[in-house]
């Protein structure tokens, strides 16, 4: 009888997290309001360097990211602001770090791990969420050549973003801040194994003549194709587009209707 009630109370939970996330995608990806987007930073390596860092980021180095997908939202016809953006400061405890490797029961318990830790905080704070909630983990260059991956969850709308302290990458976090957004929203990667951008669907002008060297990025293809064996990082989010593909996968209007 008990084992029944444990099945039971569980197959609830379950129940309620996928009515929970079936009505959160319908409310992202209806754009008939803002979404509410925070973010949060974080000290990934308890440096001081991080924390100085930290203490010199404002609320503009953020709105950027409102700015480029309000702008984008515009062209595609959307007819609100489709994005709010608020930066919510430094906190104290550290999400769950992403697990290096591929391995899918790992990435799975790391997604529930991170999820819980998400909620948690959220009902521990006694300030406002928002619809997406955005944690920003920085390390210091001097100690750190390179970062974890960065991921954006769709369900739980939460994203980790792995980012360097250091002025010169302000832009670039931008753009991987702005990338991981767009995972929560539904949107897919759109480069191969080796980085590459994915031709059409990975490429800011997929039909320009010649189609080689584009100027600018697709979000979600990463990087500005200058060659087929080439491609760069862009350094501001002036060098970003987002392309038809990822518009459809976050349903902005793309047929003019
Ligand atoms: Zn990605």
């Amino acid at each position: 009888m008990r084992k029944h009630l444990r099945y039971l109370i569980l197959l609830l939970i379950l129940l309620f997290v996928a009515v929970n996330e079936a009505v959160n995608k319908m409310r992202t990806t209806s754009w008939d309001e803002p979404l509410w987007v925070s973010i949060y930073a974080v000290n990934g390596d308890a440096r001081n360097a991080t924390d100085k860092y930290i203490d010199s980021l404002e609320s503009r180095d953020f709105k950027a990211i409102e700015e480029f997908v309000n702008r984008e939202a515009r062209r595609y016809g959307v007819p609100i602001e489709a994005l709010e953006v608020a930066y919510k400061g430094r906190l104290l405890s550290h999400p769950p770090q992403p697990p290096s490797g591929r391995n899918i029961l790992q990435n799975i318990w790391w997604s529930l791990k991170f999820r819980a830790w998400a909620t948690w905080r959220a009902w521990s704070s006694d300030g406002d969420d928002g619809d997406v909630e955005l944690f920003v983990s920085y390390y210091d260059t001097e100690t750190t050549q390179s970062l974890r991956h960065s991921v954006g969850l769709q369900g739980g709308l939460i994203g980790i973003i792995n980012a360097f302290a250091d002025n010169s990458y302000r832009g670039s976090n931008q753009v991987v801040i702005t990338h991981e957004l767009m995972h929560t929203l539904g949107a897919s990667d759109k480069y191969d194994a080796g980085n590459m951008p994915l031709h059409p669907q990975g490429f800011a002008e997929p039909y320009r003549q010649p189609l080689y060297p584009q100027t600018r990025a697709e979000i979600m293809g990463g990087r500005i194709p200058l060659s087929p064996l080439q491609a760069n990082m862009p350094q501001t989010l002036g060098q970003v587009v987002i392309g038809i593909h990822t518009a459809a996968e976050i349903h902005w209007p793309i047929d003019g209707s």
